[in-house]
């Protein structure tokens, strides 16, 4: 069997696997992290970060000390991963147990962003994909702040998300046995705000509630 050297090819399951930048972009819209890897002196790191899709990049920030910030920056090569789990599959046979999920991987390289506006709006975006309609509720970010600060953006370009969905898949022999065989359907979702000792007597604004 010859090896697979597309990178955005998986070698099993193709069928489940969509270029379709739509896919993709719903896929992390609403995913709140990434897992970001790359490779420094021949040791691989994975680091989990926040991120925020605007247009047809991924922009992550990170403090201006912070190691791996400073290694991707230079442009290594990265492979960033989002998953989100929608349920566990729960089979006749602990062969076919497995999980519904929608994921994204894609490859690519950092660009630094050093325009104040455009870090600007790259914290702005991020804010407001973690806690909607925030960002003007808040106080003003101080320039100091954005100058501690690395906005970093990475082109989508080379992107494939892998997607399964559905019932199990047992085998023949076994869908008559008394097993039960279904989902059980997972959510990451906010829960209701709670207030910090300062805040208790603020309302609630309503973007929060
Ligand atoms: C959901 C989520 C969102 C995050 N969002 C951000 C963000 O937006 N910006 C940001 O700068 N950071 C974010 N972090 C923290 C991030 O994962 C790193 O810990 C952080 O960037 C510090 O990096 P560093 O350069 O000190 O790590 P490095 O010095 O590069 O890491 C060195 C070693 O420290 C350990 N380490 C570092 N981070 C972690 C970790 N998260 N878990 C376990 N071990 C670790 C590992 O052994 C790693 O090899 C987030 C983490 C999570 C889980």
């Amino acid at each position: 069997m010859s090896k697979n050297t597309n990178p955005l090819m998986p070698s099993r399951l193709a069928k489940r696997m969509d270029t379709d930048k739509k896919t993709i972009y719903n896929i992390l819209d609403e995913a709140l992290h990434c897992t970001i890897s790359y490779v420094e002196d021949n040791k691989p790191f994975a680091i989990p970060t926040a991120f925020v899709r605007y247009d047809d990049k991924i922009y992550i920030h990170g403090s201006v000390g912070s190691h791996f910030i400073r290694a991707i920056e230079k442009g290594l090569p990265v492979c960033i991963s989002v998953t989100l789990m929608d349920a566990l599959v729960v089979a006749r046979s602990a062969f076919h147990h497995s999980v519904n999920y929608r994921s994204v991987i894609l490859f690519s390289t950092a660009e630094l962003i050093e325009d104040i506006e455009m870090k600007k709006n790259a914290f702005e975006w991020l804010i407001n994909k973690m806690v909607p309609q925030s960002w003007e509720y808040l106080r003003q970010i101080k320039e100091g702040e954005i100058n501690k600060t690395t906005v970093l953006a990475f082109d989508i370009d080379q992107a494939a998300a892998k997607i399964r969905t559905g019932m199990p898949i047992d085998d023949e022999e076994d869908i008559q046995l008394p097993i039960w065989s279904g989902i059980i359907p997972m959510e990451t979702r906010k829960l209701s705000p709670i207030a910090d000792e300062y805040s208790r007597n603020i309302p609630l604004p309503e973007h929060l509630s």
